[in-house]
């Protein structure tokens, strides 16, 4: 299957009718193709809206799910962008679009690995991948404009909240088990951080340290 002109109308149609309005980030939808980050068995399914398996037992989220986040996230042409959970690459592609620079951290070297790889391809140059437990965020980066977060933890973690600057806007999913969790977005002013509930989601768990592989 190929991101044609028929499968790409309907697959920003889909989009749109699960609430992503923001052309920007529906250009940006239509110009990654999701394709190239899934591989394998699913690869067929890549223009569906369902999450997918990756290597190391994790998901390549819900493309609505990745274009609502990106929306909340309001990225401007010259932010400077954290995201923790590169998985497979997709959601740092896509910001990478949007941003004037992508940090993308995941815990396992083999994602980011191949992650790297297709954002070579697709001459991608604004994005640096690392391995990293970010939790603890990327302090030689920091501060950052934006962060987003791509698994749950049960609150939002202190560093990231430290290396967000004043006006900066991180979204996340926050939630004590893998069934109850919420997407939330943190907007840090000058006398501390607001917090607004989006939606129910449901993602991986963030997991400290770093992966086996
Ligand atoms: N944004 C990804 C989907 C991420 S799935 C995409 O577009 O495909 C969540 C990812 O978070 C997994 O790859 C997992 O390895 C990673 N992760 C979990 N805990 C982490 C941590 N503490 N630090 C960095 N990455 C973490």
């Amino acid at each position: 299957m190929s991101f044609d002109a028929e499968t790409k109308m309907q697959f920003l149609f889909t989009l749109r009718s699960k609430g992503v309005t923001d052309n920007r980030v529906l250009d940006a939808m239509e110009r990654i193709d999701r394709g190239r980050f899934v591989q394998g068995y699913f690869a067929d399914r890549a223009y569906e809206d369902m999450p997918l398996p990756i290597a190391c037992g994790q998901t390549i989220s819900q493309p609505s799910v990745v274009g609502l986040m990106t929306q909340a996230l309001a990225v401007s042409p010259r932010d400077k962008v954290l995201e923790v959970g590169t998985g497979s690459g997709y959601q740092a592609a896509i910001l990478a679009l949007l941003a004037r620079r992508v940090y993308t951290v995941d815990r396992h070297k083999r994602l980011v690995a191949s992650a790297r790889a297709v954002f070579d391809d697709l001459a991608l140059t604004n994005i640096t991948a690392f391995t990293a437990d970010g939790s603890f965020g990327l302090q030689d980066q920091a501060p950052f404009d934006r962060i987003i977060v791509t698994a749950a933890a049960e609150d939002p973690p202190g560093p990231l909240l430290a290396q967000l600057k004043i006006g900066g806007i991180m979204v996340l999913p926050v939630g004590q088990s893998d069934a109850v969790q919420s997407l939330i977005r943190v907007t840090r002013h000058e006398g501390g951080f607001d917090y607004d509930e989006l939606r129910p989601v449901r993602f991986v768990p963030l997991v400290e340290g770093l992966g086996k592989d």
